[in-house]
């Protein structure tokens, strides 16, 4: 990993800054208020950094909802399951 004059952690690629966006947010309990918000290909080093700047990535705004749905319908697909079981 190259070092950058920002002092900021550099991610190789585009995916990583993500999960590490998501990773931040997942520690934070999802409050998209808080934390970083962004991640941006710097000039320096051409690696990706976070950004704590709006606008946040849409992927935090997803990852926020689909979660809460996604355990609802987790939840019913398992009760549904024990119920075939039965
Ligand atoms: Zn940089």
């Amino acid at each position: 990993m190259r070092n950058c004059s920002t002092k900021k952690i550099g991610y190789s690629s585009e995916n990583s800054a993500i999960s590490a966006l998501l990773e931040a947010h997942q520690k934070s309990n999802f409050n998209t208020n808080s934390g970083p918000q962004n991640i941006y290909k710097c000039s320096i080093c051409e690696q990706y950094h976070l950004t704590s700047r709006k606008p946040s990535h849409p992927v935090l705004k997803q990852n926020a909802t689909s979660m809460s749905e996604r355990t609802q319908n987790d939840i019913q697909r398992w009760s549904n399951k024990f119920k075939n079981i039965k």
